[in-house]
């Protein structure tokens, strides 16, 4: 049922490829890694129209993404706000007036979160996202969202949200960018779980800014996994801090190339899962062997299975098993084999090269030209090498990690 609905939506979008990192994440006991079937922003490019082409042959056919300009509708800069429960209305702030995509912030951006949503998820959430920012840096503008189960409580978020930004960008389009029937902007988290990033930066928009979404489902605040998923999300929100790239005419292939390739989940989603992973075993209190016994859930539910597939690691969409979750067959879990390759990786170039170095050019370079450049290889050399190196078995690849 579940794959059928996932190929129905590649189906919709099949002209633009979901987002890498608009997904959901990491199920029950981190074992494996979902990908939300309809995402935020794929719905969106469902329901954008094509612009029309301006008539006048002096006006290129598509316009160059243009520096975001501060508005006077432009009053409030989320970063500087505090997190609250239930934010009603944007703060008005002083400075700085001019938000701009993937600029470092300072403080914990602002958090909204449902009304069935307790102080103490508020509290855990945050917590960990500034574990992520403290390690990695501090991205923004970004909006943190929780949704509980109440889908009414998450519909009102949807229309906060809806508001909020409709006096923050004079670019914003409520037909396109709220959430409606057949875009479920925050109560697909309500009914589904997991957790996931949007971007919004986009052609017409002025304020651009990111989305991380953090249901209580899937994991659930009780769970270990929560934290991990939390931070999991918030390299999603680096990741994106480092592609420039807007979306014309609702089309994300310079994002999505940047990203690993158009609707290829294995490089955005092994970086997100790997540092998530790392960092959350490096924090006081977390047992000892904690990236060994994850490393090792993901290479045993995954590796014999992607050895026999008869696709390679880049390949992968989200139409190849994905996620051994949802009750599906599934012979492997893409996330989890990314999540190898990244260990391999930082094995091989260090941990630095890759969450730092590589980033800091992808934006200038693209993604293969950073890569070989960081790496010393091209991508398909190096899945090749990565492919050998899992044949070794699983004694062999524990020793690689850090
Ligand atoms: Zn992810």
């Amino acid at each position: 049922m579940v794959r059928v609905v996932l190929l129905i939506s590649m189906l919709i979008v099949s002209s633009i490829a979901c987002m890498v990192s608009e997904e959901s994440v990491t199920n029950h006991a981190g074992s494996s890694t979902t990908p939300s079937l309809l995402t935020n922003a794929s719905l969106a490019v469902e329901l954008t129209p094509v612009l029309v082409t301006p008539q006048s042959t002096e006006v290129p056919l598509i316009v160059k993404p243009t520096i975001p300009t501060p508005t006077p509708e432009i009053k409030a800069v989320p970063e500087e706000a505090k997190p609250t429960a239930v934010q009603k209305e944007v703060k008005t702030v002083s400075a700085p007036a001019s938000p701009s995509w993937g600029e470092v912030i300072t403080g914990t951006p602002p958090v909204y979160a449902a009304m069935d949503i307790d102080q103490s998820t508020i509290d855990l959430a945050t917590k960990w996202y500034n574990v992520a920012t403290d390690a990695w840096g501090n991205y923004g503008p970004t909006e943190i969202y929780i949704i509980g189960t109440d889908i009414e409580a998450a519909r009102q978020i949807e229309d906060e949200f809806c508001d909020r930004h409709k006096k923050l960008d004079s670019g914003w389009k409520t037909e396109w960018d709220c959430a409606n029937a057949n875009y479920p902007l925050f109560t697909r988290y309500a009914k589904e779980g997991s957790a996931g990033v949007s971007t919004y930066n986009r052609d017409y928009l002025n304020y651009y800014f990111t989305t991380v979404s953090l249901s209580t489902q899937r994991p659930s605040p009780d769970e270990e996994d929560y934290k991990v998923v939390t931070m999991h999300e918030y390299f999603h929100v680096y990741q994106h801090a480092h592609i420039s790239d807007t979306d014309v005419n609702g089309d994300k292939t310079g994002r999505e190339n940047k990203s690993g390739g158009e609707g290829k989940p294995w490089f955005a989603e092994g970086t997100a899962e790997f540092f998530a992973q790392l960092l959350y075993s490096r924090q006081p209190g977390v047992r000892a062997n904690y990236l060994e016994e994850i490393m090792t859930r993901k290479y045993t539910s995954s590796i014999n299975g992607y050895l026999a597939y008869d696709k390679g690691l880049k390949d992968l969409s989200y139409a190849d098993p994905v996620a051994c979750s949802w009750g599906y067959e599934c012979w492997f879990d893409t996330y989890g084999v990314g999540t190898w390759f990244i260990a391999y990786l930082v094995d091989q170039v260090g941990e630095e090269t890759v969450r730092v170095d590589y980033y800091k050019d992808l934006d200038e370079l693209g993604f293969e030209a950073s890569f070989v450049k960081h790496f010393q290889k091209s991508s398909d050399e190096m899945v090749r090498d990565f492919d050998v190196f899992l044949s070794g078995g699983l004694n062999e690849a524990l020793k690689i990690l850090p």
